[in-house]
């Protein structure tokens, strides 16, 4: 391995505890990181959890994949070594600082940065082209992505080496099974399921790109009907699993949502471990979030009515305190229940109530939301597009967040909304089950209640669902009740760093564990 880190130049530091003890080091690999690049919760995951595991114990370092906004984010780069693919491509890994995330504290988190350009370096969309294909050659650009996760596992940096390699989702499936099968230092390693939806199946024909001995290709292995999983490659060689809260870790060993894969997350159920995501609170906080215009807290909301009537403003909604506003800050999919808000829309309107959503994606779906706001001037809006400082302004802004999901593995927006006070109207599903407490006469009775959650995913239910969140809003005193119940839950990193940090030690072999 070639160090091209100039002469004399001092290695990364490491964040580590202030007295630089009992750190466990732990090197996470996903495709996506907030700030640099996001495409959905993943990335703030992602972006947190660093952070996060520094005040637990641990010594995170992040590696990434060469995209265009990684690489241009990435401060102080410095060639830390390359390494060969099993397709002869060579690569250069960059090491650097991350940009801390706005307003918070501490150093900067280290990151190593896969620089293939060949890979890599195309506009747009890190896992599409523009007419929403995914890449030909999306298996070489995330097997890439796990054999520098070995490589840095084992010998690439001199000064660094991880004792846990931690995985986010299919585009690090590869990770343990490069570390399994193949020669050189065992190093353990969890991978979390952040969606089982997107499983990176390719072509059994790509097989001998992957650098994978021949028994990997079977059923137990990463063969999935006769094609290549990077889910089950993660599912099958990690030594621990998790996802991203308890309910999803039940639903996901159910046929109904198992993706084909219920019955080998069943056989590693005394793997698997459900940690809910939790929420950076230096990013979202109605206090102190720079994206909004007027600040406010659970016992000083007269800054969220002004956000309320910029917003309506700034959407072209009729700019009434009276109408209560629902919104929608999502990826246009048919995961996100979105058919059922348009099937509601009527009720909303006739109920006296806006609806304004953020969102790209499918094309009909997006069509038929800009068909409602054309009908319905004034009362429904579409902006289309990603737009994270217009979402803080949607959430500042909102009454109501709708999340009425089809599945929801954790599912951030609620969060948001219930931090931000704006209630969230959920389907009781996944991380939105742990997360919502309905608001019924015994919950408003005992200020449990958070928002409204319905069960079955039906457009009756989901209409008797807004017709609910519209009387509660006709009662002002239950509702400020449940807002500021909501306003005041903790979503913080504390206790999940925690369990992460369990799942690692526990991922240890025998010997290491004793140590840490
Ligand atoms: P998923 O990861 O399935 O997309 P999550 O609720 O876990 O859903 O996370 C979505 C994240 O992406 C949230 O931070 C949300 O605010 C953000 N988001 C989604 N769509 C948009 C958009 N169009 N503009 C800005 N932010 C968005």
């Amino acid at each position: 391995m070639t160090d091209t880190r100039p002469p004399g130049q001092a290695a990364p530091t490491a964040t580590q505890r202030p007295d630089g003890s009992g750190c466990l080091r732990v090197l996470q690999v996903s495709a996506e990181i907030f700030p640099l690049l996001k495409t959905g919760g993943l990335a703030d995951i992602a972006g947190a959890l660093p952070a996060a595991l520094s005040t637990a114990a641990c010594d995170v370092r992040v590696l990434l994949p060469g995209f265009p906004a990684i690489v241009a984010g990435l401060q102080d780069a410095t060639a830390i070594g390359q390494f060969s693919l099993p397709w002869g491509e060579s690569v250069r890994v960059l090491s650097g600082a991350l940009p801390a995330v706005q307003g918070a504290e501490g150093a900067a988190v280290r990151a190593y940065v896969l620089e293939a350009p060949g890979l890599y370096d195309r506009p747009g969309n890190p896992y599409e082209d523009a007419q929403r294909r995914p890449y030909a050659d999306n298996h070489r650009r995330f097997a890439a992505l796990a054999w520098g996760a070995a490589r840095l596992a084992r010998d690439l940096d001199p000064d660094w080496a991880p004792q846990v390699v931690h995985g986010h989702d299919w585009h690090a499936g590869l990770v343990p099974a490069c570390l399994k099968l193949t020669a050189g230092k065992q190093v353990p390693c969890v991978f979390t399921v952040h969606n089982l939806a997107y499983q990176g199946i390719f072509s059994a024909d790509v097989f001998g790109d992957l650098g994978l001995p021949p028994s990997a290709f079977q059923v137990d292995g990463l063969e999935f009907h006769g094609q290549i999983s990077f889910m089950k490659a993660g599912l099958f060689y990690a030594d621990k699993i998790t996802t991203v809260s308890p309910t999803y870790a039940r639903e996901v060993q159910t046929a109904e949502q198992g993706f084909g894969l219920d019955g080998l997350l069943r056989t590693r159920r005394s793997d698997l471990t459900g940690i809910l995501n939790a929420v950076d609170t230096q990013v979202w906080n109605p206090a102190t979030d720079i994206h909004i215009p007027h600040h406010y807290a659970a016992d000083h909301l007269a800054g969220k009515a002004k956000c309320k009537a910029a917003l309506q403003d700034e959407a072209e909604l009729e700019v009434t305190k009276d109408a209560p506003l629902f919104t929608v800050v999502s990826r246009l999919t048919e995961q996100k229940g979105l058919n059922l808000v348009l099937a509601g829309i009527e009720t909303i309107v006739q109920g006296g109530g806006q609806l304004l959503v953020l969102g790209s994606g499918d094309h009909e779906l997006e069509n038929a939301f800009r068909h409602a706001a054309q009908s319905h001037k004034g009362h429904v809006a579409l902006r289309v597009g990603y737009d994270e400082p217009f979402a803080h302004r949607i959430f500042a802004g909102s009454d109501i967040t709708l999340v009425p999901s089809r599945f929801e593995p954790c599912g951030l927006t609620q969060m948001y909304g219930l931090l931000y006070g704006s209630l969230p109207l959920v389907r009781a599903v996944g991380g939105l089950a742990d997360t919502v407490i309905d608001a019924d006469l015994a919950t408003l009775d005992d200020a449990t209640a958070t928002g409204i959650v319905f069960a079955n995913f039906s457009e009756a239910d989901y209409r008797h669902a807004v017709r609910r969140a519209l009387a509660l809003y006709r009662q002002p005193r239950a509702w400020a009740r449940v807002r500021q119940t909501g306003m005041h839950q903790n979503f913080s990193w504390t206790q999940a760093a925690q369990h992460y940090r369990a799942v690692y030690i526990a991922a240890l072999p025998d010997l290491s564990r004793a140590s840490t």
